[in-house]
């Protein structure tokens, strides 16, 4: 510890708000805080720091790698642009408690950001407070809460197919209402005649995913709305799959109340293993005063918050959500402009239907008809032979990809949710369709080597029981 502690910073215009500190540190700080022992900092040149971290990031799987097939979870390449833009000083620096008028740039960026998710999507306004998909559910479903509140008449109870995302039905019960389960038919999708039955006057609407979570456009989803508004309900739909309407389809002219985004998977966020995520509800103008606050808008001069809305369910987050998740949103939409968008999701189409044809017969296909974005086989062939879904999935690892999300949806049984989303190209969806291939020959010869993958992997197959609960992150440990 040096007894004198001087620290200076150069003089000069851009540096001074710093200060000049000369003289003992206990004359500046209190003695419960100051160390004994100097910091235990590692002593490395960057060619060591650099090596360290370039070896971690190999052990791990990402997209960086190789096509990451995990359903539901849209885990697309994301242009490395959008993180330049997103760590520009001119918006890292910015605090959001610093008067609006002076961070108009940030602010227009918010606001025009939810114009053209509102104009993509068929809504009179967005808000972008939620910073994830389940945040958006229960921000939308405390919006049903209010408004059959200021009916009125609350309701107890909420419509959730049995295909849908665990959020949902959490999401639901978050927000104090009983779920009613609704069945999917033989084809997969729900029926209005299935919905009829279960809405009544207690209920106040459905949360239902469009297309579905087996992969499925919900044909009769306008039907559906118009069941739901007879009885005063309200439609929740879950747009995480959003990616495969873009441009193609908008929710709120099929008679939807409520819209969630995941900015994150639909509008390109690397995500995954715990961050950051970007959410956000689009409504119809029936519900826009129910909108978390602040509320972005713009009057003849500058961009605002407002506060103060009649209906509003309050605050869901601090400030105003994930802001650099929305700018790279913002810069995703601008580069790809509306045609673009199209052609997100036609290519997401079109390859999960490639997947879907190259594999039908080798996996067994329960719902075998055209899919969106993402195709849902079933492992039971290989079951058969005594190969699990889950080997395939650690056996995937051997050959050089994620798993699919596997076990989901709850309806197939051994499911494999394989969603290649729209950057791959066709010479990586042949590669993992091989690879898919040469996994169902050695489950009809030499089956071991499944049930004992992953071999090539920095560890192998884990006690995943254990592994969750007795974390253990630190490198080399066995
Ligand atoms: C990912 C997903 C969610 C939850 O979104 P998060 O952003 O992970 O909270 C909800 N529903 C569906 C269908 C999803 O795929």
């Amino acid at each position: 510890m040096p007894e004198k502690l001087i620290f200076e910073l150069p003089d000069g215009e851009e540096n001074s708000y710093f200060c000049k500190v000369d003289g003992n540190p206990q004359d500046y700080i209190s003695p419960q805080f100051i160390r004994n022992t100097p910091p235990l900092i590692p002593n490395v040149g960057e060619s060591g720091v650099v090596r360290h971290f370039i070896n971690l990031s190999t052990l791990n799987y990402h997209v960086d790698k190789n096509l990451y097939p995990l359903g539901s979870c849209t885990m697309k390449y994301n242009p490395k642009v959008n993180e330049t833009i997103a760590s520009d000083p001119s918006f890292t620096q910015l605090h959001p408690d610093q008067p609006t008028s002076s961070a108009q740039g940030a602010m227009r960026i918010m606001g025009e950001l939810q114009q053209m998710l509102g104009e993509l999507t068929g809504f009179t306004a967005v808000s972008l407070q939620p910073v994830a998909g389940a945040h958006s559910e229960l921000t939308g479903i405390l919006m049903f809460r209010k408004y059959h509140q200021n009916q009125g008449i609350p309701r107890s109870k909420i419509l959730v197919p049995d295909s849908a995302h665990g959020t949902n039905p959490a999401s639901g019960a978050l927000a104090g209402y009983t779920i009613v389960k609704v069945k999917s038919n033989d084809q997969g999708t729900i029926d209005p005649e299935a919905v009829e039955k279960l809405m009544d006057e207690d209920s106040a609407g459905i949360m239902i995913t469009n297309p579905n979570t087996l992969g499925l456009y919900e044909p009769k989803l306008p039907e559906i709305c118009r069941i739901i508004h007879h009885q005063g309900g309200l439609v929740y739909m879950d747009g995480a799959n959003l990616n495969a309407l873009l441009g193609m389809v908008k929710p709120g002219e099929l008679g939807v109340d409520i819209l969630h985004f995941n900015l994150h998977k639909t509008f390109s966020t690397p995500h995954g293993g715990g961050g950051p995520g970007g959410g956000g509800v689009a409504v119809t103008e029936q519900l826009k005063s129910y909108l978390p606050v602040p509320v972005i808008y713009r009057d003849d001069f500058e961009w605002k918050f407002n506060y103060e809305l009649k209906n509003s369910i309050g605050p869901v987050h601090s400030y105003f959500g994930n802001f650099q998740v929305m700018l790279k949103a913002y810069c995703y939409i601008l580069r790809l402009g509306l045609n673009g968008l199209k052609r997100v999701a036609e290519q997401a189409i079109i390859n999960a239907n490639y997947i879907r044809t190259q594999l039908e017969g080798i996996y067994h296909l329960p719902y075998s008809r055209v899919c969106m974005h993402e195709v849902v086989f079933s492992g039971d062939i290989q079951k058969k032979r005594g190969v699990k879904t889950l080997d395939l999935a650690k056996s995937l690892l051997d050959q050089g990809y994620h798993a699919p999300t596997i076990y989901f949806p709850l309806i197939v049984s051994e499911a494999l949710m394989i969603e290649p989303t729209e950057t791959e190209s066709t010479e990586s969806l042949d590669g993992f369709i091989q690879a898919m291939k040469k996994l169902d020959e050695l489950s009809q010869h030499n089956p071991e080597i499944l049930t004992a993958s992953p071999h090539k992997t920095p560890v192998g197959r884990l006690d995943e029981v254990k592994a969750a609960r007795e974390l253990k992150v630190r490198f080399n440990e066995q």
